[in-house]
């Protein structure tokens, strides 16, 4: 427990498969906390069972008779309107499901540790504006006050850097220290370079691949036996539900008994079908090579990003419980001709740095942590849709090329193109297209009641800004004054009202 009225310092990782709640203990040191199951890891799994609504290990376990009733990884449809499955007669915002889960790990976590209200939720560095805030409401639902959001890869450098000493509790570390922050999970990959010197955590530059995970490794199993399958009984035993649900649990244990042993064996049944094939870590290796390949593309291109070569890199920071599988170690040793740095459990370092950063911005807490700096970037480029004059097809311009160091300021000024006009629409987007359509909208800011009788062409002035934790902030000005009268407000379409998140926060978590 946190001694005296002192409120713990906790770090969330809301993970896609996995989730995980640390605080800094008495020792100054974090340390996860288990659920009420005993786990330290949550399966982020929701199962709706009647009115009841159970998270974690038995939602991920009904999964395999019940799919129908169950929402699993409410993190990847983040940004969206609604979940893509109803449950009876009822959708969900993944904001909602993503906020039972954070419930669930603040309700047990509380059991240990002691009431607390504020936390550090981490999110993945490609993560875009709508997604972050997203997640700050998520937080929002579950009752929690939401104190950062910062990237899961710069939570894992803090977590290696003052769990292994090369960064001391001032904060400091010796020489700048050059990490490439390798994370594989259950569902995303990203690759991250980083500069950690004396008290900052500087990210240079970050790319990812959202559909690649250790799910792709499983289900490479699946469709390997699956084929044996066929062949054999003239079946494919992935029609079936309950066989692919069987199927699905059993190659996933398969998987991670590979990490450990160099064979395993494999089951597959259907009615009075059955088939037990041997695998072995080579050729599971085989099966897989193509998305380990997909891996190593992404590491090239975030250091080309970076403008470095191996050669520059002195750390590889492994995150992620699919890092535990030999191959991944073995090929980043031999790319970089160095030793990958597996010190920290690879599925908790993230929640680590989290509670560690949630005690460098409690005041109170119990652990001398010194705030330490952080500078990120954005993943995605901002941009407004605007129509050429020419051709009146609508194209994006580019105001903040991704990889830029924040927090980052733009303007772009807006002409009134008839007299007396009354409102003005700017549509904002991030990605790297020229097409909207292939961006993501962010939202529309409207600006309207301009002051009557003002010239064409009067100037109004819009300034973007990032905030260091990649939140978007936005002001505008009139002809150079902003004080003259008018109105102007930022709809986000994906995003939930603050009615809206009341009442989920009342349904969810009192
Ligand atoms: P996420 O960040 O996506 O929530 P995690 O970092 O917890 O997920 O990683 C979960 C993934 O790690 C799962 O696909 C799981 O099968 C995989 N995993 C866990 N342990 C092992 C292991 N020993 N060998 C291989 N894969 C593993
Ligand atoms: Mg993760």
């Amino acid at each position: 427990m946190a001694s005296d009225n002192k409120q713990p310092a906790v770090g969330i990782d809301l993970g896609t498969t996995y989730s995980v709640i640390a605080y800094v203990n008495d020792a100054g040191r974090p340390e996860s906390i288990p659920n009420s199951e005993g786990d330290l890891l949550t399966p982020s799994v929701v199962l709706f069972d009647g009115d009841e609504v159970v998270v974690g290990k038995e939602a991920a376990k009904a999964s395999v008779t019940e799919l129908e009733n169950v929402a699993d990884c409410p993190k990847r449809e983040m940004g969206n309107r609604v979940y893509h499955k109803q449950f009876g007669d009822r959708r969900y915002p993944p904001e909602a499901l993503q906020a039972w889960i954070l419930d669930k790990l603040k309700r047990d976590a509380a059991r240990a540790v002691g009431k607390f209200a504020q936390a550090v939720i981490t999110v993945p560095a490609y993560f875009d504006e709508v997604r972050r805030k997203a997640t700050m409401d998520s937080g929002y639902i579950a009752g929690l006050t939401v104190q950062d959001i910062i990237n899961e890869p710069t939570a894992a450098a803090i977590a290696y850097g003052y769990q292994e000493g090369w960064i001391d509790q001032a904060g400091e570390v010796d020489a700048p220290t050059t990490c490439l922050v390798y994370d594989l999970g259950g569902g995303t990959f990203d690759v991250t370079v980083m500069e950690i010197r004396k008290n900052s955590f500087r990210t240079i530059a970050t790319d990812g691949d959202m559909r690649l995970g250790g799910h792709d490794w499983d289900q490479k199993l699946i469709d390997h036996i699956a084929q044996k399958f066929i062949s054999l009984h003239g079946f494919d035993p992935r029609q079936d539900n309950g066989a692919l649900g069987r199927l699905m649990r059993d190659c996933k244990a398969a998987k991670e008994t590979l990490s450990v042993r160099s064979k395993t064996t494999i089951a597959c049944n259907h009615g009075s079908n059955s088939l037990q094939i041997e695998m072995t870590r080579d050729k599971f290796q085989e099966l897989t090579i193509d998305l380990l390949d997909r891996t190593d593309f992404t590491i090239r291109e975030t250091l080309k990003a970076a403008q470095m070569n191996w050669s520059n890199i002195d750390r590889i920071l492994l995150v992620g419980g699919s890092t535990r599988m030999p191959a991944v170690r073995e090929m980043l040793a031999s790319l970089s001709g160095k030793e990958p740095d597996s010190s920290l459990s690879p599925d908790e370092a993230v929640a680590h740095g989290a509670a560690i950063r949630s005690a460098m911005l409690s005041e109170h807490s119990n652990a001398a942590f010194r705030p330490a700096e952080i500078r990120n970037v954005n993943s995605h480029s901002l941009g407004v849709v605007a129509k050429e004059v020419d051709t009146g097809i609508e194209q994006v311009v580019r105001l903040i090329p991704r990889n830029t160091p924040l927090p980052v300021v733009a303007r772009r000024v807006f002409k009134t193109h008839k007299l007396d006009q009354e409102s003005i629409l700017v549509r904002i987007v991030e990605g790297e297209s020229k097409g909207p359509e292939d961006c993501s909208a962010i939202g529309r800011c409207s600006i309207w009641d301009l002051p009557e009788s003002i010239p064409v062409g009067t100037r109004i002035e819009v300034r973007f800004k990032y905030s260091e934790n990649g939140r978007l902030n936005i002001r505008v000005k009139l002809g150079g004054d902003d004080k003259r009268s008018f109105r102007y407000q930022l709809e986000r379409p994906n995003s939930l009202t603050q009615e809206q998140l009341d009442s989920w926060r009342e349904y969810i978590a009192s």
